[in-house]
């Protein structure tokens, strides 16, 4: 039995070499954080990859987006959905706001728009939609929703890095986009994450929040934080910008490798090329319906462990359902997302995985149900 271990993602880099020379001259000018050349240059880069109007960079993706909501100075109710990361809601928490949980649709797991008008009441703010998996949220509807009712659009754009629809960057919708280039995500800086949006007022916000509310050496004019990348951060982020087009191409052929195997089993759901839109293969999640599949998630979980597989139930708990929530939303008013929350699983994905290693996966998945003899 093979024993190497497998994670759900590994971190794209570039060569020791390569990095090292890279921040060699950080010993000369001695630069090392409050927005430097390289995260000036960063954001230059990111913008004409991204395809988005301006990128303000942060130290990391939750308080890119905990800031943004700042910045707007929103109060009361904001749409979103629990099928996330706790980062999503434990932004708009922070902020005071209240958040007001829209169930998701079945095929991408993405907001459900014919859900969100119900839950409009005058206390609405504004709508924190979540591009999960990399699945492209229906931004038209969203747009025409928001416009009707006077609402902000702020999506979480953590798993969306590269995506375009129709041609445009992911980042161009809504009045904000949050991306994360964490560590575990598709595109990183070890830890990091940017705000995309078109609004100049919105980038000196942000600018400043991110610094303490510092405006100048003697005008402090905004309650900040400390959010600011650092250089080391953001050439990891220029050398890894280099190889993202590589690292994307590669998770197509294992993404394409997974569908191969699993297209046949019965009872395992996998997610859908979406019309239109320019896919990053960020995760790969499956959902298990463990009736007409004849094992559950946990059992395929538990059987892929042995193996030294390391898969991960992701979205599960749903946000509404975390023990610092408890007693406050539920998720019986989000069937849906509680049904897939149940019987998700995120699959290893990342360019370096080898195809063996997919065809090996699929076939443990596959030894799982009850008839198999494997
Ligand atoms: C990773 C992630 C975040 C937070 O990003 P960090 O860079 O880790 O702070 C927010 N939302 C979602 C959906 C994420 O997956």
């Amino acid at each position: 039995m093979e024993n190497k271990r497998i994670n759900v993602i590994r971190s794209s880099m570039p060569s020791f070499e390569e990095y090292v020379e890279a921040i060699r001259p950080l010993w000369e000018t001695r630069w090392l954080t409050n927005m430097g050349k390289n995260h000036e240059e960063l954001s230059r880069r990111l913008e004409e990859y991204l395809k988005v109007p301006n990128i303000s960079l942060f130290t990391n993706g939750h308080m890119a987006l905990e800031l943004c909501l700042q910045a707007m100075g929103l109060k009361g109710e904001v749409i979103t959905t629990p099928y996330t990361f706790a980062s999503t809601t434990h932004a708009i928490v922070r902020n005071g706001l209240k958040p007001v949980f829209c169930d998701i649709e079945p095929r991408n797991y993405t907001i459900d728009v014919s859900k969100i008008e119900d839950l409009i009441t005058p206390d609405t703010c504004a709508i924190v939609p979540v591009h999960v998996y990399g699945s492209l949220c229906d931004v038209e509807a969203i747009e025409d929703i928001a416009k009707r009712h006077n609402l902000k659009v702020i999506y979480d754009a953590a798993h969306a890095f590269g995506v375009e629809y129709k041609g445009k960057g992911v980042g161009t919708f809504g009045d904000a986009s949050m991306y994360s280039f964490h560590a575990t995500k598709v595109y990183h800086t070890i830890e990091g994450g940017a705000i995309a949006t078109a609004d100049d007022d919105l980038v000196t916000k942000l600018w400043r929040l991110k610094d303490f509310g510092i405006k100048d050496e003697e005008v402090i004019d905004s309650i900040g934080a400390n959010a600011k990348m650092n250089e080391f951060c953001a050439i990891m982020g220029l050398k890894n910008l280099e190889i993202i087009d590589e690292e994307i191409a590669k998770r197509k052929i294992i993404f394409d490798r997974y569908v191969e195997n699993l297209s046949e089993m019965l009872g395992i759901r996998y997610l859908q090329q979406q019309e239109d839109v320019k896919p990053n293969y960020a995760y790969f999640p499956i959902v298990v319906e463990e009736q007409m599949f004849g094992a559950t998630r946990q059992k395929i979980k538990d059987k892929l462990e042995k193996y030294n597989i390391h898969v991960r139930k992701y979205f599960y708990p749903l946000t509404s359902d975390m023990d610092c929530y408890k007693g406050q939303f539920g998720s019986d008013k989000t069937p849906i997302a509680k049904w897939t929350a149940d019987r998700a699983l995120t699959l290893p994905m990342y360019g370096s995985l080898e195809l063996d290693d997919v065809d090996r996966i699929c076939e443990i998945i596959y030894s799982c149900k009850k008839s198999s003899t494997f």
